[in-house]
């Protein structure tokens, strides 16, 4: 291998040479084609190398990269906050946006903004944030601390903020052992006995993911969990922040995913999909309900980096949100990820290493299990997932690797959520590599 000098994931991985991407496909340095299965880390959301974003970039590059957000604001980065504000179903709330550049900063800047926001009407003691175990909010101090995947907090946990955590609405293992609807959502309910344990004047806002992703593999809640949870954040005037950098941008089928259930959040943290991938761009929208006694207050929001409200950055978010609409692709994700999950589903009923199929537009998570009746997991040092994701790789598709939900970030499982813009016959293209990788991994077990 030749020596690099480049720190990457696994140091002694030889990871392939990426050379060119096009559409839902990437080529090696040898030309190898590989479907990109999970838009890099659910990101790519339109695919590689559109000739529109190639123009959009080089149009905005000619004309300015970089100002400082505290020198000059910009007409591109006045229309993208514009733009997320006409997000039909968050328009009535006009919220504004905070530009960051990668999705821990959108959620580590939602946890300050609604800290900041009791702050400014006299109430500095509601500081703390309620998380749920299950979840993954970035990799910053802050969004760590609000995380509870513990293969990333582990090394750090002492310089970890200890903040408050219930279970997630993981129905396939439910944490209460009851099933839906019986359960009565005690997953949801379980938030009002940590506020109240605490006491809700320590506490500034609840944040979760709407569907999670890189801890939980595709968890999605059941019905009316949502609304419990805004109707308990609402009794005791808690902040609802969505944390939707996996889930936003049409990748679930609605452009944000909180639509699913008609429930808005009071903060919205958005990235990978809201510039696919092309530069780096991530925000946070702040509902003018919060925004009010800032701009009453200090009128200053106390965060912010060097590359915060990059034009060359929101130039192409905004050419990616207008691709997305011409395209529509928000429908095509809707209709096109039935069609993945469906096949999916079909799929899994003749490997019993899988133990679960779930989903919501083009974003899906298979879970794998030893024992499909007891649903009991593989051993770590069965390294499956890793195994699955190689073996795809090796095949031509890329998958994203994924903890299945088990508090404590134990389970295999793996996410796939192709571009948007993927179509049918490509998806039946993924579904064969998958299963020619299933049946090659799960002929090679000891079972
Ligand atoms: N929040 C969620 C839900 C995520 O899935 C991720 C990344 O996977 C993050 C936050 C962190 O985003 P980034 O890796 O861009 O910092």
């Amino acid at each position: 291998m030749k020596r690099s000098f480049l720190i990457k994931p696994m140091l002694d991985d030889d990871y392939p040479t990426a050379k060119y991407g096009k559409g839902i496909y990437i080529y090696d340095e040898n030309d190898k084609q590989y479907l990109d299965g999970s838009s890099g880390a659910v990101t790519a959301g339109i695919g590689h190398a559109v000739p529109e974003i190639i123009e959009a970039m080089h149009a905005q590059a000619q004309k300015i990269s970089f100002v400082y957000r505290s020198q000059f604001t910009t007409e591109e980065a006045e229309r993208l906050a514009e733009k997320l504000s006409h997000i039909e179903f968050i328009k009535d709330g006009e919220y504004c946006s905070f530009f960051v550049n990668s999705g821990s900063e959108a959620t580590e800047t939602a946890m300050k903004i609604a800290i900041q926001y009791w702050q400014e009407q006299g109430k500095p003691t509601r500081i703390k944030v309620i998380s749920r175990w299950t979840s993954y909010h970035g990799i910053t101090m802050g969004a760590l601390s609000l995380s509870g995947h513990s293969e990333r907090r582990k090394r750090f946990v002492s310089l970890l903020d200890d903040l408050p955590t219930i279970h997630a609405p993981y129905c396939y293992r439910c944490p209460f052992a009851e099933s839906f609807p019986g359960c009565q959502l005690k997953c949801a309910s379980e938030l009002e006995g940590a506020i109240q344990r605490l006491g809700a004047d320590q506490i500034a806002a609840f944040i979760a993911e709407p569907i999670i992703g890189a801890a939980g593999a595709v968890i999605v809640p059941p019905e009316g969990y949502y609304e419990r949870i805004k109707e308990i954040c609402e009794r005791y005037e808690i902040l609802f922040i969505a944390d939707e950098v996996m889930t936003g941008i049409g990748r679930t089928g609605k452009m944000l995913a909180m639509e699913h259930w008609d429930v808005k959040p009071d903060i919205i943290a958005l990235g990978k999909g809201m510039s696919a991938g092309y530069t780096p761009i991530a925000a946070t929208l702040v509902s003018e309900e919060v925004m009010k006694p800032i701009r009453q207050g200090s009128k200053v929001i106390m965060s912010g980096h060097t590359y915060s409200a990059n034009p060359q950055s929101a130039a192409v978010a905004l050419a990616v949100l207008d691709y997305i609409e011409r395209h529509h692709l928000v429908e095509e994700a809707a209709e096109n990820g039935a069609y993945l999950l469906n096949e999916l589903q079909k799929l899994a009923k003749n490997y019993p290493i899988i133990g679960d199929v779930r989903g919501k537009g083009l974003m899906a998570g298979v879970e794998f299990v030893s024992n499909f009746f007891s649903k009991y997991p593989f051993s770590k040092n069965v390294n499956l997932t890793n195994r699955i994701v190689a073996t795809a790789r090796d095949k031509g598709l890329l998958i994203y690797p994924a903890s299945a939900g088990i508090e404590g970030g134990d389970g295999d499982a793996v996410i796939i959520s192709p571009p948007l813009t993927i179509k049918k016959h490509e998806i039946d293209q993924l579904i064969h590599i998958f299963r020619d990788t299933i049946e090659e991994v799960q002929g090679g077990l000891m079972m």
